[in-house]
């Protein structure tokens, strides 16, 4: 049995007052159901680490340098995030491929990178809207899975994938329950075939994910979770979506 994630993705929001807000409420709520990461701006790790150490909330980043270490100037590497008790780093994510011409084989050595400095990487893919609507998507999210598992080997299981269509992100239009599942199924099938040993690895889906459409997202067979952007900035919001994750398959 796979067990359900939810991640927040706070992309480029918060203040220092606003986030001690956010995590005091998500520290005071009720054991979660499943586990909990939130991906936070860089400034705000040490912040974060302090207010989360000892909670059953763990603290993610939203991406790391495809460079180990040196004359990389603004860069921040997954040693230095691990330094911050990050335990997942956000790769790949629609906005730094599109706004930062992110590759596949940046994503896939920033997944390694990752890997090598003992994170999680949450590795995300999905199509556009004109790929879907040229019927595209799995050949679009199959080349971008497939850059990732060459470079990871057998270490695939180690990682999380976030299926991620660009169409439904921020946009408040989500996939259909149907829709996400069938490309979820698709993903879980590719990385099988890859290695065996990917069979129980964890698949979350992201796109306008809310408190009244996460449990018939994640009752779905193939989806273990979500990754949360705008939701996850409101503690409510991302409390509901957390507990939503007790509708398992
Ligand atoms: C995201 O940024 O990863 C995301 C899924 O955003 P939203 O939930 O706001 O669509």
């Amino acid at each position: 049995m796979r067990r359900k994630m939810v991640a927040g993705n706070w992309k480029m929001h918060g203040s220092l007052a606003a986030n001690k807000v956010l995590l005091d409420a998500l520290v005071a709520a009720p054991a979660p159901v499943c586990d909990v990461v939130v991906c936070v701006p860089g400034p705000y790790l040490a912040q974060a680490q302090g207010l989360l150490a000892g909670t059953a909330i763990n603290l993610g980043a939203q991406d790391c340098s495809a460079h180990e270490q040196g004359p990389y100037t603004g860069e921040v590497s997954a040693n230095m995030l691990r330094d911050f008790a990050c335990g997942h780093v956000i790769v790949g994510h629609s906005e730094r491929r599109a706004s930062f011409c992110e590759d596949d084989s940046t994503v896939a050595i920033k997944a390694q990178r990752a890997l090598d400095a003992g994170m999680t990487p949450i590795v995300c893919v999905g199509e556009t809207l004109e790929q879907r609507e040229h019927g595209q998507t799995e050949a679009v999210v199959g080349t971008q899975l497939d850059a990732v598992f060459m470079l990871l080997g057998q270490r695939i299981h180690q990682i999380v994938l976030a299926y991620e269509p660009v169409w439904a992100i921020g946009t408040g239009r989500t996939a259909s329950p149907m829709q996400a599942q069938q490309v979820h199924a698709f993903i879980r099938q590719r990385a099988i075939r890859h290695h065996s040993n990917a069979v129980g690895i964890r698949l979350l889906y992201g796109g306008s994910v809310k408190p009244d459409n996460a449990a018939e997202l994640f009752a779905q067979p193939d989806i273990d979770g979500g990754l949360i952007g705008g939701a996850s900035l409101k503690a409510a919001d991302f409390l509901a979506v957390v507990d939503a994750a007790r509708f398992s398959a």
